[in-house]
């Protein structure tokens, strides 16, 4: 017979979401939490592993921003352009980006508590650091509401909580499975768990499910997202295979967000196809190629396909993995000058995969494009630059394009001067957007729209973005979620 155990709560996963909901429900009244990761310890930890995470939140600026950074030295600090970002900044970020179809009272309920949240995250003991930053004449210019991330990165994140978590005595359980939801479409009950050499079903009072997407399982990623996506490079845990998400779905969890949607950026062709490296000291992907704004992207034909310029690439970037994913191999080159090249801001972080020529013919030889057709599309795109604005990476210079059948809307040079550089890029995936409805309390609704009692969610699991994605709202989306989720489970019975 199987063997049954008893908790209060059980966590399901080994993420950052899990970490804020454990330590949450702990800190509300839950004696016994339980944080079933399926993982072993040392590829525990779900995304955050391979990310820097970044925070995008609603704050007051320069001087709110202060209380996470006391340690970077005042003169640096004052540099710091750090404006406000409000509410009404956040709820227009989501819905723009998500054309509008973000479950409005989540998205107001994020920029309602994303302020409390970070704060929360501070009072618990995580430390931070500032945001990479565009230093323009003596300015350190950030994106919009993205000023932090924690010391070390998703790494440094995971240690952190990991100390705090078992000092709350919060038991962690790594290489361990969960295989069943116990329970049905109106309560949960628990959960069946396999170990490498145990079997055991776990009831508890309340569930909180924070297993993560499906990004990492190539057949759901064909049935779902379609269109060659079970090609993709997965960006982050291979251990992000979506069976506790289907499971909750045959239980009668109400499905949400966008399924045949993911965040897909621009990563390097020669990335593995599965946990890309982070740089050592946990400060971002080395994988990323986020600076396309700054030349042209043609595809393996010698020809633009996107609007380099349309936004910064914290708005855009979440979608341009797709795009390039829709071209001839799935493959892109993104092009650039000696211009551009001194304006590398991401793509200087890793060991990047890139061809370099002193002329065009040349560079397009190296890629193999035919450079008929290469030179026509560059000889083009220059005569096409409108110069009578000044390029100003730091804002929406508006200095475009006029006249192409796809224009660059800002931050448009000539690419006229040698050195060329090419690096070839693919699409990587960095989580699905399809996933469980949830309330403010982070319940999980069955397909009556009730609350499946004692089932609570938080993470990529929860279905919340549709087409595209802010960046560094992930992150921001865990920790209220997880919270709201700790508070309600907490008291709940
Ligand atoms: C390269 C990269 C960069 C990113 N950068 C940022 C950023 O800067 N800012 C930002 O906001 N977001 C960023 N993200 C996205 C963000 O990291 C994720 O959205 C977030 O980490 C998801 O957290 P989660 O806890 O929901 O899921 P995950 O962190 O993916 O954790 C899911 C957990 O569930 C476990 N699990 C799965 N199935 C089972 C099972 N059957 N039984 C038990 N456990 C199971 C997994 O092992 C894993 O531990 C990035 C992601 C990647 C990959």
């Amino acid at each position: 017979m199987v063997q049954k155990q008893h908790c209060d709560v059980i966590v399901i996963g080994g993420g950052s979401a899990a970490f804020e909901s454990a330590v949450a429900v702990r800190q509300n009244g839950a004696g016994n939490v339980v944080m079933l990761e399926k993982a072993p310890v040392e590829q525990s930890g779900g995304n955050a592993r391979f990310s820097h995470t970044g925070f995008r939140f609603v704050n007051t600026g320069h001087t709110e921003i202060r209380d996470f950074i006391p340690d970077v030295p005042q003169d640096l600090y004052d540099t710091m352009q750090m404006p406000a970002y409000t509410r009404d900044d956040l709820v227009d970020d989501l819905n723009r980006v998500t054309q509008g179809r973000i479950d409005q009272t989540l998205a107001a309920h994020m920029a309602d508590k994303s302020n409390e949240a970070l704060h929360w995250m501070l009072e618990c003991g995580i430390k931070w650091a500032p945001e990479k930053t565009h230093l323009i004449d003596g300015k350190r210019y950030f994106e919009p509401g993205m000023y932090l991330h924690p010391k070390g990165g998703g790494p440094g994140q995971l240690r952190m909580w990991t100390e705090i978590a078992k000092s709350m005595g919060i038991d962690i359980r790594y290489r361990s499975k969960v295989v069943q939801l116990l329970g049905d479409y109106r309560r949960i009950e628990g959960v069946r768990v396999i170990t490498p050499d145990a079997e055991y079903e776990l009831m508890a009072r309340s569930v909180i499910v924070c297993s993560g997407g499906f990004q990492a399982n190539p057949e759901m990623r064909a049935r779902y997202l379609g269109n060659n996506t079970d090609f993709v490079k997965v960006r982050g845990n291979r251990h992000n295979t979506g069976e506790v998400l289907r499971m909750m779905l045959d239980l009668g969890a109400k499905a949400a967000g966008h399924w045949q949607g993911a965040h897909m950026s621009p990563i390097d062709a020669g990335a593995p196809a599965v946990e890309t490296p982070v740089a050592a000291d946990g400060t971002g992907n080395q994988m990323n190629r986020y600076d396309y704004q700054l030349g042209i992207t043609v595809n393996s034909q010698g020809v633009r396909f996107f609007d380099e310029g349309e936004a910064s690439h914290a708005y855009t970037y979440a979608k341009t993995g797709r795009a390039i994913l829709a071209q001839p191999g799935g493959v892109a080159y993104q092009i650039y000058d000696r211009k551009g090249i001194d304006m590398f801001h991401f793509n200087n972080n890793g060991a990047a995969t890139f061809v370099e020529a002193n002329t065009l013919e040349e560079l397009a030889r190296k890629i193999g494009v035919n450079p008929v057709v290469f030179a026509d599309t560059v000889t083009k795109y220059n005569a096409a630059v409108v110069g009578d604005k000044p390029f100003n990476k730091g804002i929406l210079d508006g200095r475009g394009t006029r006249g192409l059948e796809i224009n660059k809307t800002n931050w448009a040079n000539k690419i006229d001067e040698a050195p060329y550089q090419a690096f070839p890029v693919t699409c990587g995936i960095t989580f699905t957007f399809g996933g469980v409805q949830i309330n403010t309390n982070s319940q999980v609704l069955n397909t009556e729209g009730e609350p499946i009692r004692g089932m609570y969610a938080s993470g990529d699991v929860v279905g919340l973005f549709f087409h595209n994605y802010p960046s560094c709202t992930g992150q921001t989306r865990n920790v209220v979620f997880s919270l709201a989720a700790g508070r309600h489970a907490g008291t709940a019975n």
